[in-house]
């Protein structure tokens, strides 16, 4: 079997929130031995000196946009998109042409991520038939073929009975229901946030209520039926306040926020810059300052990117009509840093909300370096810095806000199932080099 050799990082456990240091000895697919790695010439050793060692990071919340939208992003570009931005694995989002609302779909969704052999990639079954909000669609069917998950991302329920039905049958199947907390008559024609910056822009508002009332709705629905509530891309102070108040009186809720919802606010919209039009949108500082603080207190647990590629000539056009979303996967980490900097979150935090966190949520047996447990795990040089160029994405997309943005720390190796993959380059001297251009 063969054998790998972490050697000399930082291991960052999530479980103790310490860091210490240790070589991660990895055999076939399993971590074999976390500790002083005995002398080995035939294996594969990783000089991890500098590095933070955390487990493989999951981004439970992508777009591949295949089947059907290979123009934007393929499973196979997806996945490489993942590695580069130090994701082990990914769950893929259902708003594919077909919709993934069968087991056949489901069953493609998973051999493409198969012979892709990048990242892992885990498909996110519709709630409802073509996602359109009449009828559910075959739970059962999908969970059986391997669906992680069930939800109707970019579409809330807006049938509160159908909801219903849709956790009942979810909690019965094991799997949580991912909501995108969105009352469309609330939002109706809004392409940002709603608020000053959009009455001097004249754009159309989104209130912050549109996602307010679906979040306080959704949460009701996980009271009665039992059902694992995740809400996908939380991004209001309002939103983040109903969860934690959820939170406390024992509601299974999770929830999740992305880099550019903690990141940035609507004023990135000025100068009607169509990459930063994002669905829920970019919000007000108080709102940012919000999500912060949900990261620190435990109320948000996961950060996921929500990467919606899209081609350049679908965002070159007047901001109306221009798509909602941006990549995400590519930029992650490093935005991701800037917390640990800034003292929101400590590294084991960190590690917690892009790994030990969503592993939980989904049932997945990673998330932890642990001896005998699959060896997924991810390299991060905290110093290495880089500046954002959308050419160099893994990704067939580039639509980012952060173009020309300098990052610091960055993912440099990702293990996914003992295979070792060089994301950034170091050079033996521990000196770091830029990546290629
Ligand atoms: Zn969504
Ligand atoms: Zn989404």
């Amino acid at each position: 079997m063969t054998r790998l050799i972490i050697k000399g990082g930082t291991v960052v456990d999530p479980v103790a929130g310490k860091l210490f240091q240790a070589d991660v000895t990895v055999v076939g697919d399993r971590i074999a031995h976390i500790g002083k790695a005995p002398a080995d010439k035939d294996a594969t050793v990783v000089d991890a000196r500098g590095c933070l060692v955390l487990p493989g990071l999951i981004d439970m919340h992508v777009h591949l946009r295949e089947p059907g939208y290979e123009y934007k992003e393929t499973i196979a570009t997806g996945a490489a998109a993942a590695l580069r931005g130090g994701f082990a694995a990914v769950c893929a989002m259902p708003n594919t042409r077909p919709v993934c609302d069968s087991a056949a779909v489901v069953g493609f969704v998973l051999e493409r991520g198969k012979a892709a052999g990048r990242a892992r990639v885990y498909p996110v079954g519709a709630l409802t038939r073509g996602s359109e909000g009449k009828e559910l669609a075959p739970l059962g069917e999908m969970r059986a073929a391997g669906a992680v998950a069930f939800s109707d991302d970019g579409r809330w329920v807006r049938n509160g009975n159908l909801m219903r039905r849709a956790m009942e049958y979810a909690a019965m199947l094991g799997a949580p229901v991912i909501s995108h907390c969105e009352d469309p008559d609330l939002s109706a024609g809004g392409v940002m946030h709603e608020g000053v910056t959009a009455s001097v822009l004249g754009l159309r508002g989104m209130p912050a209520a549109a996602e307010e009332v679906a979040v306080a709705r959704d949460i009701i629905l996980a009271a009665l039926t039992g059902c694992h509530l995740h809400i996908a891309h939380v991004s209001t102070a309002g939103a983040v306040r109903l969860i934690r108040e959820a939170k406390a009186r024992g509601v299974k809720v999770t929830a999740e926020v992305t880099p550019h919802h903690f990141t940035l606010t609507d004023e990135a919209v000025k100068g009607y810059n169509t990459n930063a039009k994002v669905n829920p949108p970019l919000r007000t500082p108080a709102d940012v300052a919000a999500l912060k603080e949900g990261l620190a207190d435990g109320t948000i647990d996961v950060i996921a990117t929500d990467h919606a590629p899209h081609a350049r000539e679908e965002k070159e056009v007047e901001f109306d009509a221009a798509p909602f979303g941006m990549v995400g996967l590519e930029t992650a980490v490093g935005l991701t840093m800037a917390l640990v900097r800034e003292g929101v979150l400590t590294l084991p935090q960190l590690a917690a909300k892009l790994t030990t966190n969503p592993a939980r949520i989904l049932g997945f047996e990673g998330g932890l370096l642990r001896e005998g447990a699959p060896a997924d795990i991810t390299l991060i040089d905290p110093e290495l810095e880089e500046t954002v160029e959308p050419e160099c994405f893994a990704s067939k997309s580039g639509n980012t806000p952060f173009a020309g943005w300098r990052l610091k720390g960055l993912p440099v190796g990702v293990v996914v199932g003992g295979r070792w993959f060089a994301v950034r380059p170091r050079v033996a001297t521990g000196r770091r080099t830029r990546d290629k251009k």
